[in-house]
């Protein structure tokens, strides 16, 4: 896959299941030969994986002063279904949620998890990282990310949870009327960078903003999700090479 002028495909890609994805390139998976070490070599549209340099996730340290402006949310719809996709578990949300960030709309489409975090805040990695993945109307990615500490159950994640298929491919209708804003932390001061999807075809030029305060998720919760997965899916922390991380 090009990168330019198919970002409408990126977007689509994040939201397919795996088996909708798997016909057309490679499987690939957190460990082994198929590993991230390894992405950028299983196929041609996988590349940037290897040769990027504005790759995700990173460690956010020595931010830079920005005086950054809120983030703008106006997230009005709820999760429609839950699925386990074997590199994660996702749940798609009804059209019409936004958030506004530099005077630029984007509308939610999906969250997904990883554990354990894949970003680092000054070095410190957390238990669970939540994705929420936002599309502009040409298809350009923003993606809010949410860090979990181990503590307090999470109504949140336990409404995803109780649903969760435990087998890759599985998809169900969430009945628990999940609402998008109930996944943000109640303070929502952010960090900002440029950085790519963290899985193949990293394709780049994504919005990352990584919301500074983190929020609870209980320990077993953290290994229900750990358990589904059967395994850690974080991909290591690439280089920050020449970026700014805005505070
Ligand atoms: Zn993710």
């Amino acid at each position: 896959m090009k990168r330019s002028g198919k970002p409408l495909f990126l977007a689509m890609a994040l939201l397919a299941t795996a088996p909708a994805f798997a016909g057309d390139l490679p499987h690939w998976s957190y460990s082994g030969e198929e590993g991230p070490e390894n992405w950028g070599k299983l196929a041609q549209e996988y590349g940037l994986c290897n040769t990027g340099k504005n790759q995700s996730p990173i460690d956010l340290s020595g931010q830079i002063e920005a005086k950054l402006a809120p983030i703008q949310f106006a997230y009005a719809t709820q999760a429609t279904e839950v699925i386990n996709n074997g590199h994660t578990v996702q749940a798609n949300f009804a059209p019409g949620s936004y958030l506004k960030v530099n005077g630029h709309e984007f509308e939610l489409k999906q969250v997904h998890f990883h554990a354990p975090s894949e970003n680092r805040i000054d070095g410190n990695s957390y238990a669970m990282e939540g994705h929420l993945v936002h599309a502009d109307k040409d298809g350009n990615l923003a993606v809010v990310a949410v860090m979990y500490q181990e503590g307090r159950n999470n109504r949140a994640i336990e409404k995803l949870w109780q649903q969760m298929p435990a087998n890759a491919g599985d998809k169900v209708a969430l009945e628990a009327g999940l609402k998008a804003g109930d996944l943000l932390p109640a303070k929502r001061d952010y960090y900002r960078f440029n950085g790519s999807l963290t899985t193949p075809p990293c394709s780049e030029g994504v919005m990352w903003l990584v919301m500074k305060h983190p929020v609870s998720a209980g320990k077993a919760q953290v290994e229900h999700f750990a358990h589904t997965m059967h395994h850690p899916n974080n991909r290591p922390i690439q280089p920050t090479n020449a970026r700014p991380v805005l505070r």
